[in-house]
């Protein structure tokens, strides 16, 4: 039975809402996070601001410098959330199959409506003029291809993949457009002459000994298969990130390397789920296939990617688990509460 997903993608959220709030700031490149004479991070950056190359998670004080010009806000969260909440009871009104994936993200499953391209122009108009903001979706047959479509045209973009298109589509895609395919994996795949999906697409290599257990999912995202449903049970109770070494080291500066960006990209779940974790896990698996994980149950609740890759380092070394060369090394988070704190505001 052929499914339609619709994923909706709110552009430059944070920073959308500070322009839509303050009038002077729109055209403007509108930063959103810590002020640049203190130590802190860009939560959110502005359209105008991005064509100075400001990004989320860069220190405040680097996007001064790229951008001088720049109107550093600092974050609303609670205003955020509870414009997220806004959007969302739009986005229900359509349908009850909604999916919500962060503060500005969610997948709709809207198989049993007739014309999908009508609803997701209706979704947007209805955001536009309900909330002043303007969002970006996209439409497939399946979350994967519905998310790679909603940012292919942003902002305010409606990119639609059919069934019969989705291999051409995806053939001229760098590997590293599939969610889980990092930094790390797209440089071994590289390694192995792999660069586009479509060299994923006509690979006959056995990628177990690259990307691990990842390698069937890699394979059917490579062929814009997904069968994941729309998933309307609450929300999530823990995020995890793990990378599977080329060849199994136990090389230090691997290793940090490889925390460092699993522990960037729980953070970034965690602040877009506007959620901090209390408990911080490692995993290891050595050669033989052996696996250990250690965890650490906090006071406080961990927020950001510098304080969860201590943590990790911290783990790994009291527990001695890098005395033999690891084949794969994992972070997960769980124990998800409230942040306690301005997560943004902290020092780098
Ligand atoms: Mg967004």
């Amino acid at each position: 039975m052929p499914r339609t997903i619709l994923h909706v993608d709110m552009d430059a959220f944070f920073a959308s809402i500070e322009q839509r709030d303050s009038p002077e700031y729109r055209g403007k490149p509108v930063i959103v996070g810590s002020p640049p004479n203190q130590r802190g991070v860009v939560c959110a950056a502005s359209y105008e601001a991005r064509k100075f190359k400001v990004r989320s998670a860069m220190p405040s004080r680097t996007a001064a410098k790229l951008c001088p010009h720049g109107i550093f806000v600092r974050p609303r969260m609670e205003v955020y959330r509870s414009e997220s909440a806004l959007i969302m009871d739009i986005l229900r009104s359509f349908t009850p199959l909604v999916e919500r994936m962060s503060v500005d993200e969610a997948y709709l499953d809207v198989s049993e409506m007739e014309d999908a391209v009508l609803v997701a122009k209706e979704i947007k108009r209805r955001i536009k003029e309900e909330r002043g903001l303007t969002s970006s979706i996209g439409v497939s047959c399946n979350k994967f291809l519905a998310k790679l479509a909603s940012g292919f045209q942003k902002p305010d973009g409606l990119t639609v993949i059919c069934e019969e298109e989705k291999v051409e589509f995806l053939k001229p895609l760098p590997v590293g457009s599939i969610h889980g395919v990092g930094p790390v994996t797209a440089q071994a795949l590289q390694a192995k002459g792999i660069q586009t999906i479509g060299d994923l697409q006509n690979t006959t290599l056995d990628l177990a000994p690259i990307v691990g257990s990842f390698a069937g999912t890699l394979k059917q995202r490579a062929l814009g298969i997904d069968d994941r449903p729309v998933d309307l049970s609450d929300e999530r109770k823990s995020i995890s990130a793990e990378t599977t070494f080329l060849t199994d080291t136990d090389h230090r500066p691997t290793l940090r390397a490889a925390l460092k960006e699993m522990a960037s990209d729980v953070a970034q779940t965690l602040d877009a789920e506007g959620v901090a974790a209390l408990t911080v896990q490692v995993k290891v698996r050595y050669s033989d296939f052996t696996t250990f994980t250690r965890q650490i149950r906090l006071q406080e609740p961990a927020t950001t990617a510098v304080e969860i890759y201590h943590l990790a380092c911290f783990l790994l070394a009291k527990n001695q688990l890098v005395k033999r060369p690891l084949r794969l090394l994992g972070i997960g988070l769980s124990t998800l509460v409230p942040p306690t704190r301005d997560q943004f505001l902290l020092p780098l």
